[in-house]
């Protein structure tokens, strides 16, 4: 095998925060997946990423010689209970690669065998799941959501358990860092406050290298996570993402979405869905998504508190509160203005002046809470809303049972959009068009994923799972091959949904 032209900044800057760990081998690796367009990104051809030998790569049996894999240390706060001790227990970081734009990007292996994080757990993944994450990470990638990406699935041939049997897979995950919130906790909860300061500079340098050199770039580098953060989440409001497992330790310093275990698409609207299996109180339902971000920046700022306060000097730990509060205080209203931002393109609003903001959002909450109401597709809710912008709303009404009230909003936002016309010289055409690039067509459906999943898994057949995903990486098309992605649910196919952690 050759070098893949890896670096390795975090085993080197941060030899405390990683364990040296070679993956397990699998006994018959097979391809099942490869992103061609990531690779690209990457700056490799696909002859040099291993070529035939792609599938002994990704699953770890045959190393690039200069992949260095650690496995990475992290604490988290689960479901509010805190673990001091998790860590990459299935996954292992190979190391870095400058992309085609120069950003520095993480190469690791997700499912590659025990390391010394593994607790209780066989360090194992298994297909379905495996093949989730590249579905969903795609969709979300087309859908302009910052995520880590899957570069390659390879079926290990072995077989992993689970409630059952399952084929076991390897996932070469990318992303901008794995750095977490809980890897500052690790660090802050054990007092050990020299690698937690290495921390957080290594993660200046990557995610926020303009701060290098602020004075008081702990907190500067709070404000940065906190907007990335909530920014994040008001895009996955947008599109009715639910991630489903918003611990500390599937939170990123980077921004990017992580951890693609029980996520899934909301279909029909209800600000209370909740799809994951284990989440029985509701603690990460879709609209408590903000408020758990918010929860768990805290929990980062208290891991930062260390760094700027002196614990035997009241005053001085009175002035960080202060400071990290005032840090933690930018989050709702950059959550506001981007969850706006996108609102404001869904109604295909071009003018945003302030002193709109007001009514703007509450077109869209009414709007919302119309869906809400009588339980219409969050997607097709809003896509269609393009169509009634050219005056062909009855596709639209024919979501609603009772279309009425649905009559009356479109008056109101007709009204708005003649004053938005007013203003900015657009037309409905030109409306109707921006609206179909910021409200997609096609989002990762439930029973399409699981349909794709089961057949990988039971029949080994991956053509269902190709056709998804190039549906999803088209999501703003009308094109008519795709239009059985489109369709919503079935009352049955929705009824009872429930996604699993994965592991
Ligand atoms: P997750 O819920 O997938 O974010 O994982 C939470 C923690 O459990 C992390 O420390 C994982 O590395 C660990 N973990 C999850 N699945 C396994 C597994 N099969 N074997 C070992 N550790 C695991
Ligand atoms: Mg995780």
């Amino acid at each position: 095998m050759h070098a893949l032209g890896l670096e390795h900044s975090y085993a080197r800057e941060l030899p405390d925060a990683c364990v040296e760990c070679p993956p397990e081998p699998a006994p018959a690796p097979r391809l099942l997946f490869l992103n061609a367009e990531l690779a690209h990104e990457l700056g490799w051809s696909l002859d040099n990423l291993g070529g035939v030998d792609a599938a002994a790569v990704w699953c770890g049996n045959r190393l690039p010689t200069d992949a260095r894999p650690v496995a990475q240390a992290y604490a988290g706060h689960q479901f509010g209970g805190y673990s001091p001790q998790l860590g990459d227990g299935r996954a292992l970081l190979l190391g870095e690669r400058f992309d085609r734009s120069g950003r520095r990007r993480d190469i690791a292996l997700k499912g590659s065998g025990r390391t010394p994080f593994s607790r209780g757990g066989d360090g194992k993944a298994a297909v379905g799941p495996m093949l989730r994450e590249v579905l969903i990470g795609e969709a979300m990638h087309a859908l302009g959501i910052p995520t880590t990406r899957a570069l390659a699935v390879v079926a290990t041939g072995e077989t992993v358990w689970r409630d059952t049997a399952l084929p076991g897979a390897v996932l070469a995950r990318v992303a901008a860092s794995h750095l977490r919130v809980g890897t500052l906790q690790y660090f802050a909860t054990r007092g050990d406050f020299d690698t937690l300061r290495l921390v957080v500079d290594y993660a200046i340098a990557r995610h926020d290298p303009q701060l290098r050199e602020a004075p008081d770039r702990v907190y500067a580098l709070l404000r940065a996570v906190v907007q990335r953060q909530a920014r994040l989440v008001a895009q996955w409001m947008n599109v009715g993402f639910i991630h489903g497992v918003m611990n500390t330790d599937n939170m990123t310093l980077s921004g990017e979405t992580i951890d693609y275990g029980p996520c899934a698409f909301m279909e029909a609207y209800d600000t209370a869905t909740v799809y994951s299996s284990i989440d029985h109180q509701g603690r990460y339902a879709y609209a408590n998504q903000p408020a758990a971000a918010l929860w768990n920046l805290a929990r980062l700022a208290e891991a930062l508190l260390p760094l700027v306060a002196d614990a035997a000097d009241e005053a001085s730990v009175r002035e960080a509160v202060e400071r990290v509060t005032r840090a933690l205080d930018d989050f709702q209203p950059t959550y506001a203005a981007e969850r706006l931002r996108g609102q404001r393109q869904r109604l295909g609003l071009l003018s945003d002046a302030p002193s709109d903001d007001a009514d703007d959002a509450a077109l869209a909450a009414d709007w919302l809470a119309l869906m809400q109401a009588q339980a219409v597709d969050h997607t097709l809710g809003w896509r269609l809303l393009a169509d009634a912008a050219v005056g062909r709303p009855q596709p639209l009404l024919a979501l609603f049972h009772e279309p009425r009230d649905a009559i009356v909003w479109l008056e109101r936002w007709q009204t708005r959009c003649a004053r938005d016309d007013a203003t900015r010289g657009t037309g409905p055409t030109a409306r109707a068009a921006h609206m179909k690039q910021a409200s997609p067509w096609i989002i990762a459906r439930n029973h399409n994923v699981e349909h794709a999943l089961s057949a990988a898994t039971e029949k080994g057949d991956l053509q269902p799972f190709e056709q998804l995903l190039d549906a999803l990486r088209h999501p703003w098309d009308e094109n008519a091959e795709h239009a059985v992605y489109a369709q919503p649910a079935t009352p049955e196919q929705a009824a009872g949904y429930r996604t699993y952690c994965g592991t």
